[in-house]
């Protein structure tokens, strides 16, 4: 897959929110859509990190963005359905929604993983995923053909000792994705996941602060899934969990 070649135009006329937006794989993926032809809405906690993004795709595109500045930690559904209406007086449909945004917690065995901090990973990572897609799944449901794409890991699929509740997360990510995706196997819109595998990014840093940055793949080098899951050459596949590194082996980088 990191050798896809899309069209110039692959995303024109696609309206796409980005969560996570203001930093690492989420920013790459907001920059690369809008490259390819999208508009953007951005959602994260950060607003200048938004606006900056923002006002880097307006420099690339002449395009504007739409900010949406949440703390998926705190976000309520009432919250989430404001920014589904607000979305909605400006847009007849969503075509994509990238879950990006995610917390790793601390790297650290069963034992020693702090309970409040267990509950911010799960909070971030599955319950504030699946309140703000329930809020925006009728947006994505008027579109053509749409679709919905969850952020996994290596440790969502196959456990592995002190990821703790980042781990479990992702597996419950992977869980809501499958729900979802037999949910809607009959309609316009696909759901899917993406590993990105080991990507240069402040998250990983802390997750392997030994590791040699240089060794791993830049958020640029990954985005080759990323066009391809939001793009209309997609539209049947659902259900499907999709490896951005797919040779790469899971840990850290020799
Ligand atoms: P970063 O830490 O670089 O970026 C995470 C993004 O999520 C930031 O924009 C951050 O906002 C946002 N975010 C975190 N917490 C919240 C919150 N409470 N509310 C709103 N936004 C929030 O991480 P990556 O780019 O590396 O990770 C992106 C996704 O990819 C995550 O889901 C991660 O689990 C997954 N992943 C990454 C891998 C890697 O090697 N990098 C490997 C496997 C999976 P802010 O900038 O304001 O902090």
């Amino acid at each position: 897959m990191l050798h896809y070649q899309p069209k110039h135009d692959l995303l024109s006329n696609k309206t796409l929110l980005v969560t996570g937006a203001g930093d690492g794989i989420g920013r790459e993926a907001a920059l690369t859509y809008a490259r390819y032809g999208a508009t953007l809405i951005l959602l994260g906690r950060t607003l200048h990190k938004l606006e900056k993004v923002s006002q880097e795709i307006e420099a690339l595109t002449g395009k504007t963005s739409e900010i949406y500045e949440i703390d998926l930690l705190t976000a309520t559904s009432e919250q989430c359905q404001k920014i589904a209406d607000s979305i909605a007086q400006k847009h007849h449909y969503l075509d994509g929604v990238l879950h990006n945004a995610g917390l790793l917690g601390v790297v650290a065995p069963i034992t020693e993983q702090p309970v409040d901090l267990w509950q911010d990973v799960m909070q971030v990572n599955v319950n504030a995923t699946f309140i703000l897609t329930q809020a925006l799944l009728p947006l994505l449901l008027k579109a053509p053909h749409s679709s919905l794409v969850f952020t996994s890991s290596s440790v969502g699929k196959k456990g592995r000792a002190n990821w703790g509740a980042y781990a479990v997360s992702k597996f419950a990510t992977e869980g809501l994705m499958q729900v979802l995706a037999q949910e809607y196997q009959n309609s316009n819109l696909r759901v899917n996941c993406i590993n990105p595998g080991g990507t240069r990014t402040n998250m990983r840093a802390s997750a392997f602060p030994q590791e040699e940055p240089m060794k791993l793949k830049t958020p640029a080098d990954i985005m080759p899934i990323y066009l391809f899951v939001m793009s209309d050459d997609s539209i049947r596949k659902t259900g499907i969990s999709f490896d951005a590194q797919p040779d790469r082996k899971a840990g850290a980088a020799e």
